[in-house]
């Protein structure tokens, strides 16, 4: 049986996530803000560096998987805990974890398919976010007014999903057989869209949002799919961003991917090769 971290335990995906650990045997750290093993806001740089050091010392030093789990929506008038929470949440937790995870450790971020549904997501936002700058990313993404909360909630996941496809295929992951992925789940059925649902002007834009299997995900199946993605099955997954949506990437990018390396990107691939 082993042991992993999650976070946002309390709640929605993550919550049901650490269950399912549980019930299977394994120890589960949980971190979220209150009713967790570790209690931290991840919202704070102290909360974060708490929230690292706690886990580490519960775990003895040594985790075989990680969830990363704790996450916003688009809330109006906290784009910049979103981008902290969303983006520095999972990163700066990671590169802490990193030495403490084992020889076929699995962790699995929760991106969003807001990543490629969200049109015109500025760029700039998500490469102040890869920069470690969250404050030039709320910046960036001021002027979209109203639409600000979804512009730095999409770049949060997209700087998130980046990053986990960056890192995961280098030698100090992939190659010391650690295996990382992220989950893009669509609409689910968590308090967090309770809480979309619930603002009459983000309803309407969730409910007329195309799903082609029709309504909203169900947690505990998105949760299986975390498990799915700790175990032996995933060996040979490595950065990839898993889509878990009712049909929506599929409805809006059917032809986007997958797509050979353009010529532009040809350069980067010539160098990985010579990298190996
Ligand atoms: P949720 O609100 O049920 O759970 C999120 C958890 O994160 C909560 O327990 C909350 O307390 C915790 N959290 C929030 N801010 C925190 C902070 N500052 N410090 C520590 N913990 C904090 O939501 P969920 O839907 O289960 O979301 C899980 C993840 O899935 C999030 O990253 C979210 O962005 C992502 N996601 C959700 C949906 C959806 O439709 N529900 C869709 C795509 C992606």
């Amino acid at each position: 049986m082993g042991t992993y971290a999650v976070t946002g335990s309390r709640s929605g995906m993550g919550g049901e996530a650490a269950s399912k650990l549980r019930a299977a045997g394994h120890t589960v750290i949980g971190v979220d803000l209150a009713d967790a093993e570790v209690e931290a806001d991840l919202s704070t740089p102290s909360g974060r560096r708490t929230a690292a050091d706690r886990v580490l010392d519960a775990a003895g030093g040594r985790l075989d998987g990680a969830v990363l789990a704790a996450g916003l929506g688009p809330l109006r008038g906290r784009e910049r805990q979103i981008a902290q929470v969303n983006y520095l949440g999972v990163v700066e937790l990671l590169r802490a974890w990193r030495p403490a995870l084992a020889g076929g450790a699995k962790v699995v971020v929760i991106s969003s398919n807001s990543t490629t549904t969200t049109p015109l997501v500025p760029r700039r936002a998500v490469r102040a976010l890869l920069g470690d700058d969250p404050g030039q990313a709320v910046r960036s993404v001021r002027l979209f007014g109203p639409a600000a909360p979804s512009m730095i909630y999409a770049a949060s996941k997209l700087a998130v999903s980046h990053w986990v496809r960056r890192t995961a295929v280098r030698r100090e992951w992939a190659g010391a057989g650690i295996r990382l992925n992220a989950l893009a789940p669509g609409a689910i059925l968590t308090p967090l869209l309770e809480r979309q649902l619930a603002d009459p002007s983000q309803a309407r834009a969730v409910k007329a949002f195309p799903v082609p299997a029709g309504g909203f995900g169900d947690p505990s199946q998105l949760a299986d799919w975390v498990v799915f993605m700790l175990s032996d099955a995933a060996d040979f997954l490595v950065g990839s961003v898993v889509f878990v949506d009712g049909g929506s990437d599929a409805h809006f990018r059917s032809d986007a991917w997958p797509r050979p390396v353009p010529l532009r990107g040809l350069p980067q691939y010539l160098r990985l090769f010579a990298r190996r």
